[in-house]
């Protein structure tokens, strides 16, 4: 049957000679894998839709149990040129689309998943706090997904505590850490950064003006448990690691 949709594009991987297998994040049937005949040649219908990022309006074609079915229609929405265009910036995302990939089941409806990822690229090409927008993009994400870390008190018994255990996803009080050891301290100013990242919508984070000191020491909490919740690094951030050393 026919499907539409809209969909922004993730990956894309060649298949054969002229043909390319595209992931699609769409909010009616979260990541998608979908096959496009012929887009690298010349003159394709698909033109640039194709592109990493681009958002377009689309038509697949398949049964409900195939396991790749058939791009007939895509028309551009919005490409996000210039995030493609910037290769920090597309580094940037290149770590959202791998969180998103990793966390979120093909084929499962998933509107918020879908809004959340398309807001965060409008504020990423319009923001030039690119670190602030994709933290908050990953704290948003990990409170979907149920991976939330808490950060505002103990989280065995709720008291007081500025120490976190990686391995508890949370805060720990100096009763319930006895004898463990911290990952990490937090200052008071960090806990209340991810309160408000927590609370704020997406529009309104342009209002928040964090100290990069701050930023770091959040980003250092938050990607260490993403760390530990993937049991492994994300590819693209040990990319971005070895760019910079
Ligand atoms: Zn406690």
């Amino acid at each position: 049957m026919l499907h539409r949709t809209e969909g922004i594009v993730l990956r894309t991987i060649s298949f054969g000679e002229a043909d390319l297998i595209v992931t699609y994040l769409t909010p009616d049937f979260g990541p998608v894998k979908i096959f496009a005949k012929s887009p690298r040649k010349v003159k394709s219908r698909f033109g640039s839709s194709l592109e990493p990022l681009v958002q377009s309006r689309i038509s697949f074609w398949g049964k409900e149990d195939a396991s790749l079915p058939k791009l007939t229609q895509s028309d551009i929405i919005h490409s996000f040129q210039t995030i493609r265009d910037t290769l920090n910036s597309f580094l940037t995302v290149s770590e959202i689309i791998e969180l998103t990939l990793h966390f979120i089941p093909e084929r499962e409806a998933n509107k918020e998943a879908y809004s959340l990822f398309l807001n965060a690229l409008y504020t990423i090409e319009n923001n030039s706090n690119k670190n602030l927008a994709i933290i908050h993009y990953k704290i948003k994400f990990l409170e979907l997904t149920g991976y939330i870390p808490k950060l505002d008190a103990c989280g065995r018994c709720g008291r007081k505590g500025n120490c976190f255990y990686v391995a508890h996803g949370t805060i720990l009080c100096e009763t319930c850490s006895a004898g463990m050891v911290s990952s990490a301290r937090l200052s008071p100013g960090a806990v209340k950064l991810h309160k408000d990242l927590l609370t704020w919508d997406i529009t309104k984070i342009n209002r928040i003006r964090p100290s990069d000191m701050l930023l770091s020491e959040l980003s250092h909490i938050i990607d260490m448990h993403i760390h530990h919740i993937l049991t492994k690094p994300l590819k693209s951030r040990e990319f971005i690691h070895s760019l910079s050393e």
